[in-house]
């Protein structure tokens, strides 16, 4: 049986081969298989996540016309991350130069096998292992998991996580569903959007029979309820909402909300249940600092099976700095750049993105010269442009003159070799070389991470007065 399949897809990777880039085809198709093809259900096996949301996004009608050519059917196409990839589908694509140093990509942990169901399906990829934690999201993470840990027996009943979007609300929601589905802490799991918790209910009255839907809700061990704010205002959804509150409160089950503000603020919503709200622990998720974000952009890296030098990862989280969902966006697009210029992620790629992204800031403005970022770091660091720009080789003049080039580099489209030339004739190779070990060291010291952005933001503002 498997072998028909795979031969029926073996026929339509040979078409699509033919049809589009080799590169293109390697990175993408070259790891694929099918565990079923027929004429109603087409399951494509592919080696992570990303390949699904890739193929979906970019190739989902090449693979319908290609398997409609070669089979005349139209079957529902389905991703499936494969569950033992061989060795060779976890492979890495390795887009670093091999001088980098960058991160290993993160292997994929092992899962427990899930001890009960949750009533609705969770995103498999909202986990506390994906979750990086700092200094942002660091409360809220810890009151998450011991919510999870011991659901209904905290003080934090409700738990309501609120925060800006796209900084990772949903995923701290399911990853709780998720932890008391895999080690079996909560029996009924219900994690749902607010708007399905209410037109749920609406669509329970219209027909007359509230019975299924209380039958979900109201006996759950642990009820989460995604984006509260979305609630739909009339009197009927209040009381559900707080006759299911009540009831679940009531028995000591678990209520953990989120929101994209302050309980306090929410609009529209009657005083009790504000006040309810605030019964157990409102939590709230910052904008994750530089560290928190290149940690991020190495873990999704990892996630893709890309490694990215750190020099990309810090220009990249340094650009995007206030949404997560964003920062993903922008990974992607780097990648993709990557792939179609046939070219190692670089630095001129990862301005490429950011440009393209629509992010026009000083970093891709030609206003700041080489000279000027000197004459700023000289500044900063009280010493004459001659001695950053001269031949010392004193610890700390040596450093402030790498952190210049370094910034040379990231500030300027000056090529490497007037770099060199602007500071006293040196070769671009020293260049680079300044640049990497600023680089490595920026992605392990924190103290450095903040040095240098004083002395950026510095820098630009001057440029930009
Ligand atoms: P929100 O619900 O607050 O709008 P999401 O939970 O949907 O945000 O997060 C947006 C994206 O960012 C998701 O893909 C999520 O996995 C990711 N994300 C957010 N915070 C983190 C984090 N601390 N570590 C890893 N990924 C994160
Ligand atoms: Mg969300």
């Amino acid at each position: 049986m498997v072998d028909k399949h795979s031969g029926l897809w073996d026929q339509c990777l040979r078409k699509i081969e033919g049809k589009i880039e080799a590169d293109t085809y390697r990175t993408w198709f070259a790891q694929t298989s099918s565990s079923q093809l027929d004429a109603k259900l087409a399951v494509i096996e592919v080696p992570t996540s990303f390949f699904v949301d890739w193929l979906e996004e970019h190739w989902l009608d090449l693979i319908r016309s290609t398997i409609q050519e070669i089979t005349s059917w139209t079957p529902e196409i389905r991703f499936d991350v494969k569950k033992n990839a061989p060795a060779s589908a976890g492979t890495p694509l390795d887009f670093s130069t091999t001088e980098e140093s960058a991160p290993e990509p993160q292997n994929k942990r092992a899962v427990p096998e899930p001890v009960s169901e949750p009533v609705f399906p969770l995103n498999p990829r909202y986990r506390f292992d994906d979750f990086i934690v700092g200094e942002s999201n660091q409360f809220s993470v810890t009151a998450a998991k011991a919510v999870a840990e011991s659901p209904g027996a905290t003080s934090f009943n409700p738990l309501v996580i609120y925060s800006g979007v796209g900084l990772g609300k949903t995923h701290l929601l399911q990853a709780i569903a998720d932890y008391c589905v895999r080690n079996g802490t909560a029996k009924r799991v219900v994690y749902t959007s607010a708007e399905k918790f209410f037109t749920d209910y609406l669509r329970a009255i219209q027909k007359q029979d509230t019975s299924a839907y209380v039958e979900i809700y109201r006996n759950a061990d642990i009820l989460l309820i995604d984006d509260i704010q979305f609630y739909v205002k009339t009197e009927a959804c209040q009381r559900e909402l707080l006759h299911t509150f009540n009831t679940l409160y009531q028995l000591n089950k678990q209520i953990v909300l989120s929101s994209d503000r302050p309980p306090s603020t929410l609009k529209g919503f009657e005083d009790r249940l504000i006040s309810r709200f605030q019964w157990g622990l409102v939590s709230d998720i910052d904008t994750p600092d530089l560290e928190t974000r290149m940690a991020i952009i190495n873990q999704k890296a990892g996630d893709h099976g890309v490694r990215i030098p750190a020099e990309v990862v810090h220009f990249m989280a340094d650009q995007i700095d206030s949404n997560i969902r964003e920062l993903e966006g922008a990974l992607t697009q780097l990648i993709t750049f990557s792939v179609y210029k046939r070219s190692p992620i670089s630095l001129e790629i990862a301005r490429d993105t950011i440009k393209s992204l629509g992010r026009v800031n000083s970093i891709t403005s030609p206003s700041i010269s080489i000279r000027e970022i000197q004459k700023r770091t000289a500044g900063y660091f009280n010493i004459p442009v001659e001695m950053l720009t001269g031949a010392t080789r004193r610890q700390e003049i040596a450093t402030a003159r790498h952190i210049c080039m370094y910034l040379c580099r990231r500030l300027t489209q000056a090529p490497l070799k007037s770099i060199g030339t602007e500071f006293g004739n040196r070769d671009h190779t020293t260049v680079i070389h300044a640049c990497k070990n600023i680089a490595a060291k920026l992605s392990t010291d924190p103290d450095f991470q903040a040095l240098v952005s004083r002395i950026q933001n510095r820098v630009q503002q001057f440029a930009s007065a």
